[in-house]
């Protein structure tokens, strides 16, 4: 049973499309479970159907014809309830519903199983049988199991307009939201350009060939290349080796130089396709075939094949130096969007972000937030690779976009954006003005950063400082870990363009989702490991280099403050702090003279907040790392999209938290402030308010947005919102009282989606 079910789900994922993917379900399934019908109904749940997609027994005519309504038969019934039904004879069923077209008169037994994806019920998946039977319960969980493994598959298909026109009419995918996660706010309208790893045969996007003639001799000269290779590689090898291991390269070759390959491929070429998307098709057609023999051996020429796709590919992507022609307006589309290939984007062209992967809190959202470029995260349902080219509206005020926006739809959103420009040009007036509350109280605003491209940005945000600096991320553009002088002049130029306000410089965090290309650091759950101050503890030889490096380069300024990550321990506080004492006193008898630096600890791991006031005994401020103290307390990983609803700072247990952490820095009179994505959201900021926060600390994009907020509000006003916010029990009812009172104060511009 597992083979035959590890077999089918392979096809289907092999599948270029919906349809086909549901000619082979309902094919395989029927031959798995020896019945005589296997058929899929998929809802549409814009004419509330279900439409018969794909039917093996029954009258093919019927497939897109037959339309039940959603409450209508045993279909019905099944997606109704969200169970299975199974039935010896479903003619007695008192819901059952005789449907002419499929010539199903014939038939008694019915198993039908619905396909949930997301707690959402997308379609039925029905078998059945002349005879009067009951499957057996092997068989109805066979047919679950199918179900529940396809149910993604299908999403997918759907909401990137794999479906062809027998459920949507002529509408295709076409004005339909992809739903995904906000990830950075915004309206942004423009080609998508998918990135994709550059090792990888199946995430080749689809891409229409502009010069048919060129990519078919690029394609040539790679395929020549590769056969060079090989034939180099044979010939070396005949010394060494028997004959019968150099036929390998024989057959390899023939297959380079056989018709198959390169025929087919070029074949796709004149259909349009470009040469890396050809080639992906004929590979992937014979690994397929080879695969689907089912025997140990072709299975290997399977690999073999795939093996020599990768080599053509590899001097076709060198070959073509396929330097990505931004479109004007580019919104970039990938699997796993890195920081990286948002960087590389010109920044006049960059319009959004769309990654299939992570979450708002990925390092990648953060820094379309810095950028402020609208992103949706954690859009799971999306085809990437049938994406390129196409028009994109990205919505990151609700997470969601809409690939080929029918007029309206793109109307309605550049209203949308319209109304944004004028919102953002208003509050750049404030950017002079202080982050001060209506009955007087300075709520100091500082910027996170770790880009040095951003410092130009973040002075001219009229942000005070800035509050909390990465420093991860010059160790992650590097080959090696970066020297102390080389650590030095980076820090120096933060804390001199900012000079005289404050600058926290926090050590590194790497770990959990930063890793270092060079240090690599593999753990089955990375966010509980070996992460932040931990790393720098067990290496004192780096960390006292990066202490070092700062506090050399505050020299003379004075405004450096050292803040120290994933802090879960009190032991690990002392210890940080007892390795930036000797540094202090080192330099100092070289006689360099650096000012002790105002030392902080991150409040991001739970067990700090209960600790909260015997740390703050022994540093200088605290600074609540939001990010990761909602997932650690939540346990919701912070990137993963399937479980991203659930990870919200507003939950109640959070803001109780930081009651604590408020509570136990001022029991010492020291300053607390919240550096995470929290502090730039205006609601959440409300609430930051009216627990007394000292400061906060967001991406530069997110600073006028919450310094109108504070201006509008007085800390009473705060105060009693927080209050209000401790009675209740669900972050969406909190989410909803914060709204109105932002929408009261006439501040319905901060919140709206779109
Ligand atoms: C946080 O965890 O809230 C934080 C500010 O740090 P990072 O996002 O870099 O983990
Ligand atoms: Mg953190």
């Amino acid at each position: 049973m597992l083979e035959s079910l590890r077999r089918i789900v392979q096809e289907v994922n092999a599948a270029r499309n919906l349809e086909q993917a549901l000619a082979i379900i309902v094919q395989r399934v029927k031959q798995a479970m020896a019945a005589d019908v296997c058929s899929v109904y998929l809802a549409d749940p814009v004419q509330q159907h279900y439409v018969l997609m794909a039917t093996d027994g029954l009258n093919p005519e019927a497939v897109g014809t037959v339309r039940l309504k959603l409450n209508e038969g045993l279909v019905g019934v099944v997606g109704e309830r969200a169970e299975p039904l199974n039935l010896d004879n479903a003619p007695d069923h008192p819901r059952y519903r005789f449907v002419a077209e499929t010539g199903e008169e014939r038939y008694h037994a019915f198993l039908g199983v619905p396909i949930i994806h997301h707690r959402q019920v997308l379609g039925v998946l029905v078998v059945r049988q002349r005879a009067r039977r009951k499957f057996d319960e092997n068989e109805e969980t066979l047919l679950v199991t199918i179900a529940a493994q396809l149910a993604g598959g299908i999403a997918h298909a759907q909401a990137s307009g794999g479906l062809n026109n027998l459920q949507h009419g002529n509408r295709g995918a076409q004005g339909r939201a992809v739903a995904g996660l906000p990830g950075a706010p915004g309206i942004g309208i423009g080609q998508a350009l998918v990135i994709y790893p550059p090792t990888d045969l199946d995430a080749i996007p689809d891409r229409k060939s502009a010069d048919v003639a060129a990519e078919i001799k690029l394609f040539e000269r790679a395929l020549s290349k590769v056969r060079g290779d090989i034939e180099a590689l044979a010939a070396r090898l005949r010394a060494t080796l028997p004959e019968e291991d150099i036929a390998l390269f024989d057959a390899y070759l023939h297959m380079l130089r056989g018709e198959s390959l390169a025929g087919k491929t070029i074949a796709r070429i004149r259909a349009g396709q470009w040469a890396p998307g050809a080639l992906r098709d004929t590979i992937l057609e014979h690994t397929r075939a080879f695969e689907a023999m089912g025997d140990a051996y072709l299975s290997e020429r399977a690999s073999d094949v795939r093996d020599l796709g990768l080599r053509i590919l590899a001097y076709l992507q060198a070959d073509a130096r396929r330097n990505h022609d931004y479109p004007p307006r580019t919104v970039i589309v990938g699997e796993e969007v890195s920081a990286t290939a948002l960087a590389e984007v010109p920044k006049d062209r960059l319009a959004g972000v769309v990654s299939v992967r992570g979450s708002s809190s990925s390092h990648v959202a953060i820094l379309a937030r810095a950028m402020g470029v609208p992103a949706v995260m954690g859009a799971a349902d999306l085809n990437v690779i049938r994406v390129d080219g196409r028009e994109v509206v990205v919505d990151g005020y609700r997470g969601q976009l809409y690939l080929d926006p029918t007029p309206v739809v793109r109307a309605e959103y550049q209203r949308i954006a319209h109304e944004e420009q004028t919102l953002a040009a208003g509050l750049s007036e404030l950017r002079d003005l202080p982050a001060v509350t209506r009955d007087g109280h300075r709520v100091p605003l500082y910027a996170n950063t770790g880009l040095l491209s951003d410092i130009t940005p973040t002075l001219n945000s009229g942000a005070e400082g800035i509050g909390l600096y990465r420093t991860e991320f010059p160790f992650m553009t590097r080959e090696r870990f970066p020297g102390e002088e080389e650590q030095r002049v980076i820090y120096r130029q933060v804390l001199e363009a900012f000079h005289p306000r404050p600058v926290v410089l926090r050590t590194l965090d790497i770990g959990g989702d930063k890793s270092l290309p060079y240090f690599p650091i593999e753990e089955d759950n990375p966010f509980l490991g070996w992460r932040g101050i931990r790393i720098s503890l067990d290496h004192p030889e780096i960390f006292i280099v990066q202490l070092r490096a700062m506090l050399r380069a505050s020299r003379g300024l004075n405004n450096l403050h050292l803040l120290l990550p994933m802090i879960s321990a009190l032991s690990e506080v002392d210890e940080a702090l007892r390795l930036i004492r000797r540094v202090h006193d080192e330099l100092n008898e070289n006689g360099e003279t650096p000012v002790m630096p105002r030392v902080g600890v991150m409040i991001e791991v739970p067990s700090a907040v209960y600790q909260a006031d015997a740390i703050a005994a022994r540093v200088d401020f605290l600074s609540v790392g939001s990010n990761d103290l909602t997932q650690y307390l939540l346990a919701v990983d912070r990137n993963n999209a399937r479980v991203a609803s659930l990870y919200d700072a507003l939950h109640p247990a959070v803001l109780r938290a930081l009651m604590q952490v408020v509570e136990g820095a001022h029991r010492h009179e020291k300053p607390v402030s919240v550096c995470g994505e929290m502090a730039g959201d205006p609601a959440a900021a409300l609430l930051l308010l009216g627990m007394g926060m000292d400061s906060l600390s967001m991406s530069v994009a997110s600073l006028p947005r919450v310094k109108w907020m504070i201006r509008n509000f007085s800390r009473d006003e705060a105060r009693r919102l927080l209050d209000e916010a401790l009675q209740l029990h669900t972050t969406s009812a909190i989410r909803l009282l914060l709204h109105a009172a932002l929408q009261q104060a006439g501040l319905g511009g901060l919140i709206r989606a779109a």
